[in-house]
């Protein structure tokens, strides 16, 4: 394989753009609040493990005055509030955080390791974007299809993980507000920054205290927001074994749940596709976000006929992937968010190897100090490996292949989840078919990981219940509306 034959020199973005405190309390009714317990842990940047601040652990007690501040704004404030005003407190929100873009770029950068590139262009823009569109239904609830009058739950717990943290904030939030609904919201316990500064921005656009309440701390600060008896609906974003853990919690107690899980996704290439389309399409699939994304083209299921062909073009368009620095605006891939995942993605790696499939990664150089994998992909794999089965969840692409496009249906719904798909043919017949046939809540056809507020995402059997976005995602925030 050729070296890199571009050379880049360093252009990082400035980090004099975000202040971040040497700790943090909690968001609770409008105000900063330190933990009952004054227990704090270190929240790091996972491309240089530099600590960059002290993150409160919200206890029990913490939990429940949060539930309740969200609870008195509900009944005082937000409930009774037209939409139309509650609308302007979304505009008002969205123009903030566009206003602030940068700074949340580049803290999220710090705090999650991935590119800057990424952050600015994707992340922040987007988050905005999804609090402009609920803002404009606030007022329309009405003619969303949903019912006359329909009604909030009242007060709603949110649990984010830490691939998206911003994005996954406004996910949540977004649509909670436009529905009349409070919220406790606790981001994941590596990424919490940028919801800390999102409490910032609520102050500034003088949002009534007690709307968001955003409280910091781990699983077990989570499992205390699902069981609390004063939520009465649960959003939940993670892993497919943390979502069977609050199905089963919520199981009597009558509280609804959304819950966006995991996902295996299958991006399958017919002998047809533009292949070098196909390839742009499948390095964005896996690569984008260093693999951390629920709905990654982790399978790629190739036809035979263009297999050695589509992989040599694969390769090459890997070893000019760049790995680095996640503030250098030149790098395309970041730093595992933290040790832990590192060590999931290198145990799944090796089973690929012991397993019998083929690694290979470009020749990159990757930073000492840190949380790194090279891009990676493996050959030779089978339906029955590991490496096939589970979500890696890191920047790792597992390659089968297929003769017929009858086996591509049926070796891509090989899985227990079914969260996304992608299709590459030319053909527009092809494409309605396998989209028909495919078990997957988003299929893209041509393209990957296109997101848009407007776009209701979710998906299949253990990739979760309920949509996000657009007039499906609205109707899991009202009651009785399906
Ligand atoms: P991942 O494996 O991607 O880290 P998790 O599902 O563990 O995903 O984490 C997603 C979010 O769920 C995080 O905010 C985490 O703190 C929270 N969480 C973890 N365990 C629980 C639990 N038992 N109940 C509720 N939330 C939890």
């Amino acid at each position: 394989m050729d070296k890199n034959p571009f050379e880049y020199a360093p252009a990082p973005e400035s980090r004099a753009l975000v202040s971040i405190k040497g700790q943090y309390g909690l968001f609770i009714n409008g105000a900063w609040v330190e933990p009952k317990t004054k227990d704090k842990f270190s929240t790091i940047n996972p491309a240089n493990e530099e600590v960059l601040s002290k993150i409160s652990q919200a206890s029990d007690s913490d939990v429940d005055r949060a539930v309740k501040a969200a609870r008195a704004a509900y009944l005082k404030t937000w409930s009774k509030m037209p939409g139309k005003e509650r609308g302007k407190y979304l505009f008002r929100i969205a123009r903030i955080m566009q206003e602030r873009a940068r700074e949340f770029a580049v803290l999220e950068t710090l705090d999650n390791g991935k590119p800057i590139r990424e952050s600015r262009d994707v992340d922040v823009p987007l988050a905005a974007a999804h609090f402009f569109y609920h803002a404009g239904w606030a007022d329309k609830l009405d003619h969303a299809g949903l019912g006359i009058n329909p009604k909030p739950h009242g007060v709603v717990g949110q649990i984010i993980p830490w691939n998206f943290p911003l994005l996954m904030l406004a996910w949540k939030i977004a649509p909670a507000l436009a529905t009349g609904n409070t919220v406790v919201l606790k981001p994941a316990e590596t990424t919490s920054l940028t919801a800390l500064l999102f409490a910032e921005v609520c102050q500034q656009a003088e949002l009534p205290a007690g709307v968001v309440n955003i409280i910091t701390g781990d699983g077990a600060t989570g499992a205390a927001l699902v069981n609390h008896p004063g939520i009465d609906k649960i959003a939940f974003t993670g892993s497919t074994e943390v979502g069977k853990l609050i199905a089963r919690s919520i199981a009597i107690s009558g509280k609804s749940a959304t819950l966006e899980l995991g996902g295996k996704a299958a991006n399958i290439v017919f002998e047809d596709a533009p292949i070098d389309e196909a390839v742009e399409g499948i390095v964005n699939g896996i690569f984008f976000n260093q693999g951390h994304v629920c709905c990654a083209g982790s399978r790629l299921i190739v036809q035979e006929n263009i297999y050695d062909d589509l992989l040599v073009k694969l390769k090459r368009r890997m070893s000019l992937i760049r790995v680095g620095d996640p503030l250098d605006k030149n790098t395309d891939l970041g730093a595992i968010n933290s040790a832990a995942q590192l060590a999931k993605i290198k145990e799944l790696s090796a089973s690929g190897d012991t397993e019998g499939a083929f690694r290979w990664s470009p020749d990159c150089q990757l930073p000492s100090k840190g949380f790194w994998f090279a891009p990676t992909i493996f050959t030779g794999v089978t339906q029955s490996h590991r490496i096939a089965r589970e979500e890696i969840f890191g920047p790792v692409l597992s390659v089968l292949t297929f003769r017929t496009p009858q086996e591509a249906i049926e070796k891509a719904n090989n899985t227990p989840y079914g969260l996304s798909a992608g299709i590459w043919s030319e053909k527009g017949s092809r494409i309605l078919w396998a989209s028909k046939a495919l078990k997957a809540g988003v299929i893209w056809a041509n393209t990957f990981n296109k997101f848009d507020p407007a776009s209701p995402f979710g998906g299949y059997k253990e990739s979760g219940w309920g949509r996000e976005g657009g007039r499906h995602g609205l109707a899991p925030y009202l009651k009785g509306a399906k």
